[in-house]
């Protein structure tokens, strides 16, 4: 039931209203082992605000995370101690994510001084094989990132990422500023390694399609909150949700007998400032109901790992 709320426009003045930014809204998941979890949906929407608040590098306003049993959001030091030597997050721009007076092995190295205390004399043989296991050379240790593609730079931050040796990684956007043929190798990358290392990874995309290659689950995301989850296949062979409808339709589709009719949203999605009633997503809905205006549709959990939220789809009673 994670929430992430904040003011608008910094500290509350006498006679200024404060506004509340209801970025993430009472959300709920959960992510085994080995498992790949897609968070898609709009910019905008809460997608990157939850990522960062999962690994406690913004701040909660409410709810719970659970990390291998440990409360990690409301534990202290000693929760945010393991997150920090569990997880790692792979960030969108592959140049800005390093530090550009450092070479490629200064920056895997840091890591591996920092969080993991790996003996200097070991740093190198270390920083060599992490960089193989990402498909750089080990020569490349010794150069800086502007000598690098935006593929290989996106490479050291895998490579950094994996040092911490991490049980869950969160990607924000990380292959969305490359070519569309270096997204493919570094997403074949990350399939190779979640499955070697049985690594946990929540995907934060707008692209559906590199979602569907790469995850097992899909959460789909609109205003801060959850409107449907399930199987990656699942999701995408038959959404539920109108919102997702909306975004499977937006997804190209090369073969023309699998095409549906391009029924791409209209506008942008409503500010998370000014939440409108009901069902946020009334106002863009070519569903909407008389009941979508007045409250919230039921969370629907009709099956395991299964979820919707809209008011199309009768109320099941919760499985105990
Ligand atoms: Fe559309 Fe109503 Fe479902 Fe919201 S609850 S997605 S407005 S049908
Ligand atoms: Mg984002």
């Amino acid at each position: 039931d994670l929430e992430v709320h904040f003011r608008a426009g910094g500290l509350p003045l006498p006679g200024r209203p404060t506004r509340l930014v209801r970025a993430v809204n009472g959300v709920s998941f959960t992510l085994a082992p080995g498992e790949a979890l897609g968070l898609v949906g709009e910019s905008g929407c809460g997608k990157s605000t939850l990522g960062r608040a999962i690994l406690r590098l913004g701040d909660l306003t409410g709810g719970a995370i659970r990390f291998g049993g440990a409360d990690v959001a409301t534990g202290g030091r000693d929760g945010l101690a393991r997150l920090r030597r569990e997880t790692a997050m792979i960030f969108q721009d592959p140049y800005g994510a390093l530090n550009p007076r450092m070479t490629v092995g200064e920056a895997v190295a840091e890591v591996l001084r920092v969080h993991r205390k790996v003996p200097r004399d070991q740093v190198p043989a270390r920083v060599a094989e992490l960089l193989t296991l990402v498909g750089l050379r080990p020569e490349h240790a010794t150069r800086r990132p502007a000598a690098l593609s935006g593929g290989q730079c996106q490479r050291v931050g895998i490579a950094r990422a994996l040092a911490v040796e991490p049980k869950l990684i969160i990607a924000d956007e990380c292959v969305a500023a490359l070519d569309v043929s270096i997204q493919a190798q570094i997403i074949n990358l990350l399939i190779e390694l979640k499955a070697r290392m049985n690594l946990a990874l929540i995907f934060i995309a707008h692209d559906l399609a590199v979602v569907r290659r790469l995850c097992d689950r899909v959460a789909v995301m609109y205003l801060g909150r959850i409107v449907e989850e399930g199987a990656a296949e699942t999701v995408f062979a038959a959404p539920k949700h109108p919102y997702t409808q909306a975004l499977v339709r937006a997804i190209p589709e090369i073969d023309p007998d699998r095409r549906l009719p391009a029924e791409l949203l209209g506008g942008e999605p409503p500010s998370p400032l000014d939440l409108p009633p009901g069902c946020a997503f009334h106002p863009r809905c070519s569903f909407a109901m008389p009941e979508c205006r007045a409250g919230l549709p039921p969370a629907l959990r009709p099956a395991e790992g299964r979820f919707t939220a809209c008011h199309l789809y009768p109320a099941i009673p919760a499985r105990s």
